[in-house]
């Protein structure tokens, strides 16, 4: 069941639309200020957000902005005129969608259906390559190419490099890189071997393996991928 918050401070009008949204088989979630209802985002994690732009406690503008910090959640904007729609457009603030005020809740609720799908096909389109300086790393195909030269990686070798270069810049301990390249099975080695894996790596990918432009170490902590 998908889960709806809705952050609106007219008590009635919040009412309304969590029984029809509550109709068409939808979890509700109901907060009557910005701040509080920026915490409950962070502790209910909902599917989609319903977002007054005027409310006590924290304006709209600056949940949607802390929301987006955090996640793409998407994000319908409630507004109570037409002016503060063109001031929304205005600022990109990457909301989903918006509604004016005065609104038929039964078009909300044909909205909320419409950017779920929406969002719902965008998390299955994951980027089939990644490039980074003269790499192309296809997680479709599972090769690894520079140019027109492929590089014959091993599937570790291979899941190592896709989970590295798939968050550039973040730093993953040896011990993080083996779960997620063994796919959380029972380790096969010790944290040591994913040092084993790294070099044979480099010395496929890098032009140069004992100053790697791509995988690079982080000392004490782990290795990280840079975009070259
Ligand atoms: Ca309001």
């Amino acid at each position: 069941m998908k889960k709806i918050l809705i952050i609106e401070d007219e008590a009635e009008l919040a009412k309304v639309l969590r029984s029809y949204l509550e109709n068409a088989g939808f979890e509700v979630l109901t907060s009557y200020q910005g701040d509080t209802g920026l915490e409950t985002w962070h502790s209910s994690q909902p599917d989609l957000v319903i977002l007054d732009l005027n409310l006590p406690g924290m304006d709209g503008l600056d949940v949607a902005r802390a929301i987006r910090r955090e996640k793409d959640t998407p994000i319908i904007m409630v507004t109570a005129r037409v002016e503060e729609t063109d001031r929304l457009i205005g600022l990109e603030l990457g909301a989903d969608d918006y509604v004016t005020k005065p609104y038929s809740p039964r078009e909300v609720v044909a909205r909320v259906r419409t950017v779920l799908r929406r969002a719902g096909g965008q998390s299955e389109r994951k980027p089939e390559i990644i490039r980074a300086g003269d790499l192309e790393i296809n997680l479709e195909a599972h090769t690894v190419q520079s140019g027109s030269q492929y590089f014959d990686l091993t599937p570790t070798e291979f899941n190592l490099l896709a989970t590295l270069a798939g968050s550039p810049g973040r730093v993953y301990s040896r011990l993080q890189l083996l779960e997620e390249t063994q796919e959380g099975s029972a380790f096969e080695g010790y944290e040591r071997t994913i040092d084993a894996h790294i070099k044979n790596l480099r010395s496929k990918i890098e032009a140069d393996p004992k100053s790697p432009r791509y995988i690079l170490t982080v000392f004490g902590l782990g290795y990280k991928f840079d975009k070259g």
